[in-house]
Formats: C-alpha cells, sequence, structure tokens
C-alpha cells in the first residue's frame, strides 16, 4: 500500500477569522488520496469543495488541521519552492478555461513552461504533442477566442499536462460545456489517470461523473460526509470489502446523491410500496424518456425500447404497459408546445389575439383530462384558471385549491381527487413548456 499523495487530516479553514463576518467554510475533514487514484468531490453549491482544493493548491492555508502533498506540508515552503510545488507537482483546471486570447493556443499551453528554463523549440514540440493528444493540433496557431467550450477546456486540459505533474486538479471542469464537449474532457481526464498514472481530482456536482471516479467524497456544510468507493473500479486506496459489495444503497447514491443514508433507505421502501418498476429500470426509463424529452426519438421508437426485454437493453415492460406510458408522455409533451409558446411570449410582453387561443387550448387539455362535462361558468374559472396559473400568478397550490372550492365561493367545484389529478398533469405540462437553455432551467 503506498503512501497517501495526499493526506487531510482534521482540516478546518475559516474565512475572515475574527471579524463579524467569519465563517467556517469546512471542518474536520480528514481524507487520504492515493497516488493514481481519480477521485471526485460532490456535493451542493458552498459545501466546501473548492475551499479545499485550493487549500491542497497552496493558496488557502488551514486554520486548522494538517495537510500534506506528497508527505509535506506546501505551507513551510519558501516562495521559490511553493511555486515550482504550483506549477510542477499540481496541474490545474479551471470551470472558466482562463486562457490568454491575446496570444496564440500553442502559447498557452507552453506558458507555463516559460518558467522553467526549457528551450523554446523543446516547449513548442511537447505543447504541440499535447494538442494532438488532445484533438486539438490543428488549433495551434488560432487564438482562443476562436475556440468553442469544449475546444477550451481541451487546451486547458493539454496545458495543465505540460510540466507533467503527478496530481491534476480540476474545479467543476465541464461546468460550462455541452454534453459532448463534456464526454471529451472526462474522457481525457479519464485517459489521464489511467495511462499516464496521474491522480486526478475533480469538483462536480454531475452525479452523471461519478462513475469516472475511484471513490466519491460526499460533502455537505463544510463536512466530509462520507467516502464512497465505486463498486465498477479496481481500488487503488484500501477500501472495506464490504463496502465495495454493490447494493441499492450505492445505486440510490448515485440517484440522489445529496440525500443522508438515512433517506436512501426510506427511498428505497417507498419505492417497494409504490412502483412496479426498479431503480435500475427508472435510470434506463429516464434516458429513453431524455431522447423523448429532447425529440430524438419518435413515439413508436420509444415503445420498442420500453417493450424490448432488460437484458437487450429495453425496459422489459408489456406492450400494452409500454403503449400506455408512450400516450402519456407524448400527450404530456405535445400539450407542454402550447404552454411553452404562451411563457415566450408572456415574458416578452408580446401578445396579440394567439395568447387567448393558447390558454383556451390549454384549457381544454385540463378539461379533457377531468373526463366530465363542465358548465359554462366551471368552463370560464377554469380558464381564468389556468391563465393565472400558466402566467406564474398562482402557485400550484392555489390552482389545486381554486378547482376544489364550490362555485358560490369562486372556485371551479371539483372534487378532491379529481383537483388533485389535474392539477399534477397542468404541472407536468408546465414543466414540459419551460424554456431550457444549456443546463440552465
Ligand atoms: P463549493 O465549492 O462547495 O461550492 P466553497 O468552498 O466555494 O463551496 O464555499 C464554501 C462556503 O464558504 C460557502 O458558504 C461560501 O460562501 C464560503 N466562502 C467561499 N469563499 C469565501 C471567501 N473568500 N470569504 C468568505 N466566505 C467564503
Amino acid at each position: 500500500m503506498p503512501e497517501p499523495i495526499i493526506k487531510l487530516k482534521d482540516l478546518e479553514i475559516t474565512y475572515n477569522p475574527g471579524k463579524a463576518n467569519e465563517y467556517k467554510a469546512t471542518q474536520g475533514v480528514s481524507m487520504e488520496i492515493y497516488p493514481g487514484e481519480f477521485v471526485a468531490f460532490f456535493g451542493p453549491s458552498g459545501c466546501g469543495k473548492s475551499t479545499i482544493f485550493y487549500c491542497i493548491l497552496g493558496v488557502l492555508p488551514p486554520s486548522a488541521g494538517e495537510l500534506y502533498v506528497m508527505g509535506q506540508n506546501p505551507y513551510s515552503f519558501s516562495p521559490e519552492e511553493m511555486v515550482n510545488f504550483q506549477t510542477n507537482t499540481i496541474g490545474i483546471i479551471y470551470q472558466a478555461f482562463f486562457l490568454i486570447n491575446s496570444i496564440s493556443v500553442i502559447d498557452n499551453v507552453v506558458l507555463p513552461q516559460i518558467f522553467h528554463g526549457v528551450a523554446p523549440g523543446k516547449r513548442r514540440r511537447w505543447a504541440k504533442e499535447l494538442l494532438k493528444r488532445f484533438d486539438m493540433e490543428k488549433y495551434g496557431e488560432k487564438f482562443p477566442d476562436n475556440l468553442s467550450g469544449g475546444q477550451s477546456q481541451r487546451v486547458s486540459v493539454s496545458r495543465s499536462m505540460v510540466n507533467n505533474p503527478k496530481i491534476l486538479l480540476a474545479d467543476e471542469p465541464t461546468g460550462n460545456l455541452d454534453s459532448v464537449s463534456t464526454k471529451q474532457v472526462m474522457e481525457s481526464l479519464a485517459e489521464i489517470n489511467r495511462v499516464d498514472k496521474k491522480t486526478v481530482i475533480i469538483i462536480t456536482h454531475n452525479a452523471a461523473q461519478l462513475s469516472y471516479a475511484h471513490r466519491v467524497f460526499y460533502m455537505k456544510d463544510g463536512l466530509l460526509e462520507r467516502i464512497v468507493p465505486n463498486p465498477e473500479k479496481k481500488q487503488i486506496a484500501k477500501v472495506d470489502k464490504q463496502k465495495i459489495l454493490v447494493t441499492e444503497m450505492d445505486k440510490l447514491a448515485k440517484i440522489y446523491p445529496y440525500e443522508t443514508p438515512t433517506r436512501l433507505k426510506v427511498k428505497s421502501l417507498v419505492n417497494y410500496l409504490t412502483q412496479d418498476i426498479d431503480f435500475d429500470q427508472i435510470l434506463r426509463l429516464e434516458d429513453f424518456i431524455e431522447l423523448m424529452v429532447e425529440r430524438k426519438i419518435c413515439k413508436e421508437e420509444f415503445i420498442g425500447l420500453l417493450s424490448k426485454r432488460y437484458h437487450e437493453g429495453g425496459l422489459g415492460l408489456f406492450p400494452a404497459d409500454a403503449r400506455n406510458m408512450a400516450d402519456k408522455v407524448e400527450k404530456v409533451l405535445k400539450q407542454s408546445e402550447d404552454a411553452r409558446r404562451f411563457r415566450r411570449r408572456f415574458m416578452n410582453n408580446n401578445f396579440f389575439s394567439r395568447e387567448d387561443i393558447l390558454v383556451q387550448r390549454l384549457t381544454k387539455f385540463v378539461a379533457e383530462e377531468h373526463g366530465k362535462e363542465l358548465d359554462a361558468i366551471q368552463k370560464k374559472r377554469l380558464k381564468e384558471l389556468v391563465y393565472k396559473r400558466v402566467a406564474g400568478l398562482v402557485s400550484s397550490n392555489e390552482f389545486e385549491n381554486a378547482l376544489r372550492l364550490p362555485i358560490l365561493e369562486g372556485g371551479v367545484s371539483i372534487s378532491r381527487l379529481r383537483a388533485r389529478r389535474l392539477t399534477l398533469h397542468f404541472e407536468k405540462i408546465l414543466i414540459q413548456g419551460t424554456e431550457t437553455k444549456g443546463n440552465e432551467h
């Protein structure tokens, strides 16, 4: 068992100590990371991931506790030793790339070598090789502002490797990238770990990326909550065999990464009581539905995937159930188009006569879901309510309550159960009708 390459013991970092705005960002964090490991720091925004990261990098001294990188405390280094440490031992990749736009791509890559007295010709050859490796060779003489996000990040991956560091720190390296570029960058990091045997630490809050890591360090509120080894990777660190066992808990931790172990056990039981499909199927179903939401497959293809046997890559549903599910998805997606159109106009204050048609159509969808004939006054009230909800003037609770209220009290006078079902259906339409741009919602 090798010595840890990074070791933290009861690490505590307090911002603005002694001041009114003093803030303890991490407390009692202990961890050991081994040479050649790929680890992920994972947790919600503000839990202290970057704080630990910058502490390891040597720019944020611990307020208490100990930090060792390759057996040494970086905060005991002289200024020259620190520069050497930050350029030779550690390579960094930032979410925002931090490339210099006024110099060429290749010059960006060689930049960290300039302080090393490496001959210019040699520097450029090495940089070229790296660019080639990350599929950016033909962009060497271009300027960074001509590159896409994914290309820029591949340049920064090349730059981070130019001094052949032992450790690569990547702070949300794919935070600004689309899914294709994300995959390329993650694959590059995985290759650097696997082939070059570098220790890779990434900060992420994307659960899909956890599968690249040997171990995931779950953080919450400045604490290291738990360390979970990835059962699909051969472990480098010594881990409890028990923990390697793939249980539903591990799967659940991937689906609900921010939940406590108790809440995961609760979810497991709730799934058992309420669902006919298990978590593996849910994950697969999510992939299939994503294809539908992004309009990449048609309804018949969706039905095909749902009814294909599980071990052949499908969901294993009976054909009738598959069709029923596909009908529901198709209906919500179709109906959500009008909600999307309405919201777009509403946001741009761009109302013309068609606004009323959209509300009328949305009202019709809700009324259809109701299944019973509504009288004129109920229809009028429903339409008003639909308008208010889609315009964001009432909450879903208020919408549901107003559906239930008697006519005399200004409601639509629909039974409690139906009001619940209609509200649920309408909320699904509204969610699907929300504009999505990149990762934002
Ligand atoms: P994460 O990377 O998990 O999003 P951070 O490590 O950036 O979290 O931040 C942890 C906590 O410390 C947050 O509540 C943040 O507001 C606070 N924090 C981060 N940097 C500073 C700073 N320079 N001064 C004061 N508080 C800070």
